[in-house]
């Protein structure tokens, strides 16, 4: 039996299968097309070390509320990486601080923020290509997504960086 590569997530499937089982992204017009355009091709080879990831601003798990957005104003940044003992556990945003905190905010200033992260974010790797994480970003409604090299935390991107790799793209032609 003959197999194909995901484009997206490089995962092996079995020739005629619809979804990826990996990553499931629809395979059945993508591994037989030709891209439609050369950005979207771009998109299907490049990685996401090419995003240049910024390096992430970490606090720890029992980081008070009130240090934490304090820090995003001050270094205009949308998210934190909650970092205990090395190992990423979480991921503060500003949709965190709308949904979980809201007009409550001056009351929880002194509770940890690992109260409001988002525990267990999901990870790509700087290797990993940038449609795989386009389709991670679509499928979880996520706008950051941080980044390991060799299992370690390393980065972050955002739709924004992403946006700004199509720009680029779309105005290279
Ligand atoms: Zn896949």
């Amino acid at each position: 039996m003959s197999s194909i590569l995901c484009p997206y997530c490089e995962a092996e499937n079995i020739e005629g299968t619809d979804e990826c089982q990996a990553c499931g992204a629809a395979l059945t017009d993508l591994s037989r097309r030709i891209p439609a355009s050369s950005v979207e091709a771009d998109l299907l080879r490049d990685r996401i070390e090419r995003l240049w990831p910024k390096s992430p601003s970490t606090v720890a798990p029992d980081a008070p509320v009130g240090d934490v957005l304090k820090k995003m104003v001050d270094e205009g940044i949308g998210c934190v990486m909650v970092v205990d003992k090395g190992e990423l556990v979480g991921i503060f945003s500003e949709r965190d601080a709308l949904m979980k905190l809201n007009t409550d905010a001056p009351k929880l200033l002194n509770h940890p923020i690992s109260q409001f992260m988002t525990p267990g974010p999901v990870t790509l790797e700087t290797n990993d290509k940038i449609a795989y994480a386009l389709h991670k970003m679509n499928l979880g409604g996520y706008r950051h997504i941080p980044i390991l090299f060799q299992g370690k935390l390393a980065g972050v991107i955002s739709i924004r960086d992403i946006l700004r790799y199509l720009t680029e793209r779309i105005a290279a032609g």
